[in-house]
């Protein structure tokens, strides 16, 4: 039993999250929820981001490690290879000297919660003789392609026969794919890592996914028999779910400083219900300059009023002067927004998104339909999802009879048309607030990953309270 200050915790979990804006926050809101059901929680984040942001906790601990690039993050490093094999040299030996840390002043780790990003960490954590959870940051189906591709069960480079079919899944045409194996040969580090989630997970004591039951049943289902996993999310801050856990809007981490949040917010309670498309394509964002311009070009034609999360320098170098200018009293222009805040102030009608996963889950469990323009990544699966199988919007497409990828500005208006104001738009509006109502379920008391949290915790309780 571990006493710290007068408090019995039933153990100790050190979470450590690969380090970027969409990994980082998820893994810090599930610590809070491990600690709202009486464990302690310290989160290990890098040298870089404690740096850059100093941020500060009530209930989770904050810790630090190395990624290898203490001055300058993912930036100082050359490529994605370098970033990655930095971090798991450095990685591996200060989380060695964190673990030695807390053994010594007697409040040692009973298991680390680890990104799935990064299987080294459970070496380390076996090597201490310290029960290792993988988390799993992206949708379950994606994760069962990747389960699939790593196993050699679906060949690569996927050709015919198309669709694919895979057991829990629609049938899935190659842009329904994550884009690593649609564009074969794209990102080979990052399709590795994405791999490597499955090079030791067997021998992880659990497997965590970030998505919920109800969402994902049949695969959850079909991965469930190959790789017996736990769905824990989604990890929005439970304020905009079931709103039980306790100083939850204290902190949060954010790698990006937000515009002021009372003008965003002020802004928009100005403006009549869902009148609003809300932009933002994530913490990564860098569209070309021309797909930059239809966007904008597609947003003039429906005149809708718009909120644009974008960074200043594509602000200045990649969006229309004439358009900016002439947005003045329509559109409203931030560099990071508030964006829990934004989708669940009622003025926004439509989220025009990328597609993360974080985005997704955060659109559906805040009841917003979605026009969807997937970049990389899980992006294009997660379309896929959004748009056939939950009903909750539509994606945009490239014209097909032209090879550079852009979406033009008549199939912007026209989808973002379709979700505000046409009869699908209203069927989208019905479904996502379906799952909205699912996803707090899912999260409340007695919820599937409430009990899931619960289960988790309860097998790594070491001696309860009461002993
Ligand atoms: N986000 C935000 N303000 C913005 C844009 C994004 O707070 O203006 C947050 C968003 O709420 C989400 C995360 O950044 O939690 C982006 O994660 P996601 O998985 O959607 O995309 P990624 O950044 O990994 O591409």
């Amino acid at each position: 039993m571990m006493v710290d200050e007068g408090k019995v915790y039933r153990a100790h979990i050190l979470a450590v999250p690969y380090p970027s804006q969409g990994h980082v926050n998820p893994m810090l809101q599930f610590c809070k929820r491990l600690v709202f059901k009486g464990a302690k929680a310290t989160i290990a984040i890098t040298h870089f981001i404690s740096n850059t942001i100093s941020p500060k906790s009530d209930n989770v601990a904050i810790d630090t490690i190395s990624d290898g690039c203490d001055d300058g993050g993912f930036m100082q490093a050359e490529n994605v290879a370098d970033y990655l094999t930095r971090m798991e040299i450095a990685g591996s030996r200060t989380l060695e000297q964190l673990i030695q840390k807390y053994q010594e002043c007697n409040n040692p780790f009973d298991c680390i919660v680890y990104d799935a990003f990064l299987p080294w960490v459970l070496d380390v954590a076996q090597k201490y003789d310290i029960k290792g959870a993988a988390f799993f940051t992206q949708a379950c189906a994606v994760n069962y392609v990747y389960y699939y591709a790593h196993h050699g069960l679906l060949k690569l480079p996927v050709s015919t026969p198309l669709p694919v079919e895979l057991p829990g899944l629609p049938p899935l045409d190659l842009p329904d794919m994550p884009s690593f194996m649609y564009v074969h040969g794209s990102y080979p580090a990052y399709f590795q890592m994405v791999l490597s989630q499955f090079s030791n997970v067997d021998k992880a004591d659990f497997v965590l996914v970030n998505t919920f039951y109800k969402l994902e049943e049949k695969v959850i289902d079909s991965m469930t028999k190959v790789c017996p996993l736990l769905t824990i999310g989604p990890t929005l801050p439970s304020l905009y779910l079931d709103n039980r856990v306790e100083n939850d809007h204290n902190y949060d981490i954010n790698l990006f400083q937000s515009d002021s949040q009372s003008t965003i917010i002020n802004w928009l309670n100005t403006k009549p219900p869902a009148s609003i498309v809300y932009i933002a394509f994530g913490s990564m964002d860098n569209l070309p300059k021309t797909q930059m311009e239809e966007i904008a070009w597609g947003l003039k034609n429906t005149n809708f009023d718009f909120l644009w999360t974008v960074r200043d320098s594509d602000k200045e170098n990649k969006i229309p002067k004439d358009f900016v200018q002439a947005s003045c009293d329509k559109g409203l222009f931030v560099h990071w927004s508030p964006q829990l805040e934004v989708l669940s102030n009622k003025a926004v009608g439509c989220f025009f998104s990328h597609g993360g996963w974080n985005s997704t889950t955060e659109a559906l469990s805040l009841g917003v339909p979605m026009v969807v323009m997937p970049q990389w990544t899980d992006q294009t699966m997660d379309a896929k999802l959004v748009q056939d199988v939950w009903g909750l919007g539509v994606r945009v497409r490239a014209r097909a009879d032209v090879a550079d990828g852009i979406v033009r500005r008549e199939e912007i208006e026209g989808c973002i048309r379709e979700v505000m104001e046409g009869e699908k738009g209203k069927e989208m509006k019905r479904n996502a607030s379906k799952w909205r109502d699912l996803a707090k379920e899912a999260v409340s008391e007695g919820g599937t990953s409430d009990i899931n949290i619960q289960t988790f915790l309860s097998k790594l309780t070491i001696i309860s309270a009461t002993e």
